[in-house]
């Protein structure tokens, strides 16, 4: 039998930066490797200048196999066990987590097994992978992340309307949404807001840039789509405070 690993890029404990539980005391489990690339988004490699696009993919990239026991080990060394049964939420992000999801299903399972409440698990998605039933099920919140035009992939690739369909009627899905501009607004509302009948009250919008510089350019205008449009506005907190270093 294959043993029981997961591909990380990182784990560390921090604040959850973005969306519906912004601010929250979050342990990030970032898994590696992406389906997409989003090569529209603006992020430059720090050292080489390098356009990468995507501000996570340096890191995504990256990964090093650690079996479950490891990673609850390394949990318990640092006391962040402690913290996630006491109400800090694990965030399963990446990359794309879902490319590992039997992984991260049969992972949460033995963590359920650790604490005696159940612990509060958010998972964030690109929305192009359909969850199993038993993360439909179990996971707290997922934050799903549809790429628009305005990311570079093509749509083949980014909309795939039977999953977002799943998401949609799923109560505890939220939807956040990259704004580059206030021509997005347009197309969240006809492909996303019109199509799956989301309440606004789901919907998240977020200023794009992976620097403080990047991301402070868009915040107002951000801002006021979310107020003319009756959205919720979503800062990057971790860009906010930590700018763009990585395990923050
Ligand atoms: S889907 Fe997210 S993690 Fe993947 S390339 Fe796009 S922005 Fe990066």
């Amino acid at each position: 039998m294959e043993a029981e690993r997961l591909i990380v890029s990182e784990m560390f404990f921090s604040i959850q930066g973005e969306g519906a539980s912004a601010g929250r005391p979050a342990l990030l489990l970032r898994l590696a490797a992406c389906n997409l690339n989003c090569p529209g988004f603006s992020y430059l490699a720090p050292l080489t200048g390098e356009h990468l696009g995507c501000d996570t993919k340096l890191v995504w990239k990256q990964g090093k196999a650690y079996s479950f026991a490891s990673i609850i080990q390394e949990w318990e060394q640092n006391n962040w066990l402690d913290k996630l049964r006491g109400g800090a939420h694990l965030v399963i992000t990446g990359g794309e987590p879902l490319l590992q999801q039997e992984k991260v299903a049969e992972f949460i399972k033995l963590l359920d097994t650790r604490s005696s409440s159940p612990i509060y698990i958010e998972i964030e998605t690109n929305a192009t992978i359909t969850p199993n039933l038993y993360l439909q099920q179990r996971i707290n919140q997922f934050n799903v992340s549809p790429k628009l035009i305005s990311s570079g992939e093509s749509r083949d690739k980014r909309y795939q309307l039977d999953t977002l369909k799943k998401f949609a009627a799923l109560p505890q899905a939220v939807f956040k949404f990259v704004v580059q501009s206030n021509k997005d607004v347009a197309e969240i509302k006809t492909d996303y807001q019109t199509v799956l009948n989301l309440d606004t009250s789901r919907i998240w919008l977020m200023p794009e840039g992976g620097t403080l510089k990047a991301m402070q350019s868009k915040l107002q205008m951000v801002a006021e789509l979310c107020i003319e449009n009756n959205f919720n506005f979503s800062p990057r907190l971790h860009i906010h405070i930590w700018d763009e270093a990585t395990g923050k």
